[in-house]
């Protein structure tokens, strides 16, 4: 088995063995259950788009990285007026859910005969955690015990035991850890190989993927679980099996790289992972944000924490507000169901882009200040 060092520690590459199971076929080591995976694709067709759930129920252990205002516009039970689900999202989770599903056997097939990782409690039998939050009272005291406080559930993809290898120990000792599995667009699996999952990003918002593996830490420290490690694996929805990444700073005039250097490129993996640790500062955030949010008035007791990134109104761009005076909201806002609650002035337009094929896409903008 592969390790992977993480300072002082060195961790099982899960993501390794689950790119080698994944390329070699055989008979099944455990019994799954088929009618799981089948169930959770066809659970895209029940479920009511555009239903937005508010109140107490709007608040999810999944969200608890997300936009701290567009959580209390659910939370105060605000008509959602923003961007709404299509069909294309039922596509997307659906097939989301079907790789997941293939991921995650492909993951008990893998470690089925390595000593010391076990993981229960994936697909249909997800177990059901919660954060409690304190109205009130020093909030370390939530940390790490179990607490009296309003209930925010989640539901991790997997729960198990890894070794985890100690500098300096003879051998590694046993630790409980929680899966995840997410599916990722270009964009965020680029993002993921280069700077793997920072707790914040450039700017200062926190990431989204960091805050959940978090909050589901917190939930089994509050049952008495001492979980500090998170292993997320992820998939790049667009990666192809010819699709290669270069390290070369260099690129010769022709943009070719030579085979057979290792230096200079290597294929992409289309599944690749990493070990979150536990951070305690930002599990006692979590509990600050949901707190705030449980204990506010509306909405606008938060500033925008977001807003407009940088002027599109460039020469060149093929649209119809061409050299209008516009800001562009990028995500999470262009994205946010509360989007013209939030940003009343906000609009939507076509972009064309490309040069080689042309594409175009819809994007948001709000009037530039003068
Ligand atoms: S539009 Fe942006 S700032 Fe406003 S609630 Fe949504 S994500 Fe937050």
């Amino acid at each position: 088995m592969k390790w992977v060092t993480l300072g002082e520690t060195a961790m099982p590459d899960i993501a390794a063995l689950v790119r080698e199971r994944l390329e070699n076929g055989s008979e099944f080591k455990v019994d799954h259950d088929p009618a799981d995976i089948g169930n959770s694709i066809l659970r895209q067709l029940k479920e009511k788009r555009g239903e937005h759930k508010k109140g107490l129920s709007s608040l999810r252990l999944s969200a608890s990285g997300s936009c701290i205002r567009r959580l209390a516009y659910d939370f105060h039970g605000v008509e959602p007026d923003g961007f709404k689900t299509t069909s294309s999202s039922t596509l997307i989770f659906g097939t989301g859910d079907a790789t997941e599903g293939l991921l995650v056997t492909a993951l008990l097939e893998a470690i089925a005969d390595v000593d010391g990782i076990s993981l229960e409690a994936t697909g249909a039998d997800q177990q059901r955690i919660h954060v409690k939050v304190p109205l009130r009272g020093d909030l370390s005291d939530a940390l790490g015990k179990p607490w009296a406080g309003v209930p925010i559930p989640g539901h991790p993809d997997g729960q198990g035991v890894v070794p985890v290898w100690d500098k300096g120990d003879d051998e590694p000792h046993l630790e409980p850890f929680i899966l995840e599995v997410k599916s990722m667009s270009d964009y965020a699996f680029s993002k993921f190989r280069k700077e793997g999952i920072p707790f914040y990003e450039s700017n200062g918002v926190p990431n989204g993927y960091a805050f959940q593996s978090q909050a589901y830490q917190l939930a089994k420290r509050q049952e008495g679980i001492p979980v500090r490690w998170t292993y997320l694996i992820a998939y790049g929805k667009s990666v192809g099996a010819k699709d290669a990444m270069v390290f070369s700073d260099a690129p010769p005039k022709s943009r070719r790289w030579h085979e057979d250097d290792p230096d200079q490129w290597a294929n992409l993996y289309p599944v690749i992972g990493a070990w979150i640790p536990r951070n305690d500062e930002v599990q006692a955030e979590i509990i600050s944000r949901y707190q705030q949010v449980l204990l506010s008035e509306g909405p606008d007791d938060f500033d925008r924490p977001h807003g407009p990134k940088r002027d599109t109104g460039h020469p060149g761009t093929k649209n119809k507000y061409k050299g209008a005076k516009r800001s562009r909201l990028t995500f999470p806002c262009d994205w946010c169901p509360h989007l013209f609650n939030c940003w009343p002035e906000a609009f939507t337009y076509a972009q064309t882009y490309g040069f080689y094929k042309e594409l175009c896409s819809i994007h948001t903008a709000v009037p530039k200040e003068d």
